[in-house]
């Protein structure tokens, strides 16, 4: 079950299977069974197997950073959605703006694997934001609502899943959006999922705030009404300083 605060973890490149154990080993030690209901954990996709074994028999969630858009067939080098969930894997980034800058991901692209996901009782956590040059040119809504459109129009509503916004100038730069800036994002994605799904649906859906979310910034960010957790990069690379960030929320 989702609940608030729910802090993810996006390893983006970094760490190997044989790191990732001893992250999990280390995580283990500093909290306990029922911390990991607040915790999601993406991976790179080598890491998925050893992921599986040290959360088993935890209620994290965790999943690839990303699915190809078809099942199986002539696709050197991508993963699908049926691996994924074979591992026991119960979440899947998607739309990842890195993916959408360097591997050319469109909307369109990304409703198909959302789709795929949700078919696969897997959650979706669907990420969306606004360039530097789209926020100075005053075009941030016009790009969330195009980016959640495409979106809704083949989501299936009646399961779960999760909005990361994530504006592109905050991630990996150091620059986190203000507290207000975030909010004024989330509380415009909460009534666009009211207006195109229904208002119990974007009461309950978690907004999950990303861009440099760090320690020292987590609890300002957490006070904002419609911010119910974090999805974080470089700051999840140790356990350490995610746990800080995790704590900041409770
Ligand atoms: C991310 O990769 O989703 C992210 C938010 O990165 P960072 O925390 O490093 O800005």
């Amino acid at each position: 079950m989702l609940k608030k605060p729910l802090i993810a973890a996006n390893w983006k490149l970094n760490l190997n299977p044989k790191e990732a154990t001893a992250y999990f080993e280390d995580l283990k030690k500093n909290i306990s069974s029922s911390d990991f209901e607040n915790l999601a954990f993406f991976p790179p996709t080598i890491d998925l197997q050893v992921t599986s074994e040290q959360l088993k028999n935890t209620p994290a969630f965790w999943g690839s950073q990303n699915v190809y858009t078809e099942i199986s067939g002539a696709f050197t080098g991508e993963n699908s959605v049926e691996m994924v969930k074979s591992l026991g894997a119960n979440m899947c980034l998607v739309g990842h703006s890195e993916r959408r800058t360097y591997f050319k991901e469109t909307d369109e692209e990304v409703a198909k694997k959302v789709q795929l996901i949700q078919k696969h009782e897997m959650i979706p956590m669907i990420c969306v934001g606004e360039s530097l040059v789209q926020r100075d040119s005053g075009k941030t809504f016009e790009i969330l609502n195009a980016q959640m459109r495409t979106v809704i129009n083949i989501l299936d509503e009646n399961r779960p899943f999760v909005i990361a916004y994530e504006p592109v100038w905050a991630i990996g730069t150091g620059k986190v959006a203000t507290p207000e800036i975030a909010e004024e994002a989330h509380q415009f994605i909460r009534s666009q999922l009211s207006e195109l799904l229904s208002k119990e649906v974007a009461q309950e859906v978690l907004l999950l705030y990303g861009g440099s979310v760090k320690p020292e910034n987590a609890a300002e960010l957490y006070k904002q009404p419609n911010i119910d957790g974090f999805l974080v990069g470089g700051a999840s690379l140790k356990v350490d300083t995610f746990l800080q960030i995790y704590k900041a929320t409770i």
